[in-house]
């Protein structure tokens, strides 16, 4: 397949003009507008194992290496477990060049695969399962008679510690409406309880959009789970994109069990990942101006 690096394009959002367009506008108004804005870069994200019984075979390997305390309750799990995966997510663009685009969601719908010591790697995950994706046009044009289809997409980048997946997908014979890279916030809203919405896909709810308040970037992933078995080590935070008034992302969903509150893989943890794999520019590079809390240039992102 070559490198995987794919180019961050320039985006169209946050101008000028807009900006003088929405000045009157309430939150309200505004976190509706900034929804609808990114919905079209949206897309749904299906998982299916390979057949056979690789996902069996992988999965009673790994409890075979867990620690003797935790053998038992995995073992018990496993049908449970086994029939976690297979489901589906939300994605959004994060990137694209001329051939590709680049695909951001979560990864722990295959979570019963791998745990903090036992790490998946990319090549694993494509041995398990078919990856592929639908976008929001399609959706949006689905005649209920006939199934959905969907395109193979590819396992690119891998971090189970901070639940991020990001796949590719061909545009030779895909969708030719526009699918906008999203932008990645400069800084998280700066006042306490801002009003952010996010816009994810869960299967046959598309478009399924919600607002919010943040409250804070200090919770951690024990605040959600009994136990962290999958070393997931993000202070913050299903794969939808969390947005600002302006569209500019500040976070992915990851989960959220306790009364109202949800939980998001954060900001920052985004753009370090997408600096690492390529797909952000280094701060202080010509052309560059991604760097958290930089001014307003990091809304466009230009191909290295
Ligand atoms: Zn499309």
């Amino acid at each position: 397949m070559g490198s995987t690096v794919l180019m961050p394009a320039s985006s169209i959002f946050a101008t000028a003009a807009s900006n003088v367009a929405t000045r009157n506008l309430s939150d309200d108004e505004l976190v509706k507008m900034a929804c609808e804005k990114i919905s079209p870069s949206i897309f749904h994200v299906k998982f299916e194992d390979k057949g056979g019984t690789v996902v069996k075979d992988h999965v009673e390997n790994l409890i075979k290496s867990l620690p003797d305390d935790l053998k038992g309750e995995w073992a018990d799990k496993k049908d449970e477990l086994l029939g976690c995966i297979s489901e589906t997510t939300t994605g959004f663009v994060v990137a694209e060049d001329p051939n590709y685009l680049a695909i951001l969601t979560c990864s722990h719908s295959f979570e019963a695969c791998y745990n903090a010591s036992n790490p998946i790697s990319t090549t694993t995950l494509k041995g398990l399962f078919k990856v592929s994706v639908r976008c929001d046009h399609e959706e949006l044009n689905h005649d209920r008679r006939v199934p959905r289809v969907y395109v193979d997409a590819e396992v690119c980048r891998l971090d189970c510690k901070k639940d991020m997946l990001l796949l590719r997908v061909k545009k030779q014979g895909f969708c030719t409406r526009n699918h906008v890279v999203l932008d990645m916030a400069d800084n998280l809203p700066p006042r306490r309880l801002g009003l952010v919405g996010m816009v994810s896909w869960p299967f046959d709810r598309h478009r399924t959009t919600v607002k919010g308040n943040m409250s804070h970037d200090l919770r951690g992933p024990e605040d959600i789970y009994d136990k962290n078995l999958h070393g997931y080590n993000f202070s913050g935070s299903s794969g939808a994109p969390l947005v600002d008034l302006e569209s500019g992302v500040i976070g992915m969903l990851h989960g959220g069990r306790v009364e109202c509150f949800t939980y998001f893989v954060s900001l920052a943890d985004i753009k370090a990942r997408l600096r690492s794999w390529g797909l952000i520019k280094m701060a202080g590079t010509p052309g560059s101006g991604t760097a958290a809390g930089s001014s307003s240039s990091s809304r466009k992102r230009p191909a290295p």
